[in-house]
């Protein structure tokens, strides 16, 4: 039996399967050997199978770039792969970003630019004095322009652009880039910084996310923010002199350094926050092809909140999910109280028909916070009965009331007591849950997938 086995190799061996010009030279000993027609419905199984695994990897690359950045975070040593492994990548010029540092305009404020500098009006011919000093001085508004310490200008927007960089200081804050003075029609002066985008994200981390947070928390924040920008510069009227504002109105920028109000000076950004920018450099989160705006909040308080229940433009993917990692913030559960008089009048404010001392008999709760949607309320006024939203309450009460629109009213004789969750709207990215996803292993890509469910990250090659 071995040596007919032997043979029919043998056969195999010197007569392969192929076809001549005469005749197939397959035996048909070979052929029942091999299975017959079994043999070949196996064959070609295993062929169909491989062909599938072939394609699954070519596409790979496009289809799934975020598991593509799974595979490579999970590299010992590397959290997220360098610019250029990435894939795809879009090539361009690294943008640059106009921030607000005034958002409220002010009456004047203090500049102070060390070193070499030029002046450049942006809306007159006027040229100025090659030695005029701007260490320390103050800056206003007339109606004839803007005024330069005892400077008066004709002019209402001058530009500031340092030899080198940071060299400019506004209200304390110690600025990258250049300067814009802008006098508004109000009387007021603003001043808009204008630097390349990954300089003005090496502060937002630190602004935004305490340097205790883990790597991949900080990682994520970077992305997140880098995103949030681009999504801005890209929808700003073409008209507007800035994109966004230094504020948690749009995302907190502190610049380099800057003085707190005890006048200590403190770091806007770090070496940590800079490396964060740095290992994420141009990458930024992607939905159907297009850059959105990631929303994000500090705490969701346990699930995050559906991004239309709070955003016209919130996309699609902004979807709640449920959220166990940031329950060790202070805010997560929390209990507030305002006086019955003082709600009473803000509660009612954009009520149309509203009467001074219109008293309200009850508060009814017509949607619990939860299950991704925000509280609603009725209250009940006598003869007008206005529903509100958590969100419309949390705007017309005082600051620090309401930390989020997720919350249970109760009313008492003097004053009412607000039971809530999660501090912010709760929408997209959880500062506070990606802290604690990161301290349990998950990756800095991991983190983005599971607060923006089916993100793509793209590196822009710049
Ligand atoms: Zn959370």
């Amino acid at each position: 039996m071995k040596n007919s086995t032997n043979q029919a190799e043998r056969n195999w061996a010197v007569q392969p399967c192929l076809f001549s010009d005469s005749e197939p030279v397959c035996k048909s000993g070979n052929w029942k050997r091999f299975g017959g027609w079994r043999g070949l419905f196996f064959l070609l199984l295993g062929i169909l199978l491989l062909g599938m695994m072939v394609f699954a990897i070519w596409i790979m690359p496009t289809e799934l770039p975020l598991l593509q950045a799974f595979v490579a975070a999970k590299v010992p040593g590397r959290s997220l792969p360098r610019a250029a492994d990435r894939k795809p990548s879009v090539a361009m010029d690294e943008p640059k970003i106009r921030v607000n540092v005034t958002p409220g305009g002010e009456k004047s404020l203090t500049l102070d630019v060390r070193g070499k500098f030029r002046l450049v009006s942006l809306d007159r011919e006027e040229r100025f004095p090659a030695d005029l000093s701007l260490t320390q001085i103050l800056v206003t508004s007339t109606e004839r322009g803007l005024k330069l310490g005892s400077r008066q200008t004709s002019s209402s927007r001058i530009e500031i652009q340092p030899v080198d960089s940071p060299s400019i200081r506004v209200n304390g804050h110690l600025y990258r880039g250049r300067i814009r003075l802008f006098r508004r029609t109000d009387g007021q002066v603003s001043a808009v910084n204008e630097l390349p985008l990954e300089d003005y994200l090496g502060s937002v981390v630190d602004s935004e996310m305490p340097a205790k947070f883990p790597v991949a928390a900080r990682q994520a924040q970077a992305i997140v923010a880098r995103t949030y920008a681009l999504y801005q510069i890209e929808h700003v009227d073409s008209k507007a002199v800035f994109d966004l504002h230094s504020s948690q109105r749009s995302q907190k920028y502190l610049g380099v350094e800057y003085r707190d109000a005890a006048g200590r000076r403190l770091a806007g950004e770090s070496q940590s926050s800079r490396a964060a920018v740095q290992e994420t450099r141009g990458m930024v989160c992607t939905w159907k092809n297009q850059v959105f705006c990631t929303y994000y909040s500090a705490v969701c308080g346990g699930r995050t909140t559906d991004g239309r229940e709070v955003f016209k433009d919130a996309a699609e993917l902004l979807k709640s999910v449920p959220c166990e990692w940031c329950s060790e913030s202070p805010h997560y559960r929390w209990t507030t109280e305002i006086s019955r008089e003082e709600f009473q009048r803000r509660a009612l404010r954009a009520a149309s028909n509203s009467k001074k001392n219109t008293m309200i008999r009850a508060v009814h709760q017509i949607k619990e916070p939860g299950r991704g949607g925000i509280s609603r309320f009725e209250l009940d006024a006598g003869d007008q009965r206005p529903a509100v939203s958590g969100v419309e309450l949390r705007d017309r009460l005082p600051a620090g009331i309401l930390h989020s629109p997720h919350f249970h009213a109760k009313l008492e004789k003097e004053r009412v007591i607000f039971e809530g969750r999660g501090h912010g709207h709760g929408v997209g990215f959880c500062q506070w849950g990606a802290k604690g996803m990161a301290e349990t292993g998950r990756t800095t890509a991991e983190i983005l997938g599971h607060y923006f469910p089916g993100v793509d990250l793209i590196a822009l090659d710049y």
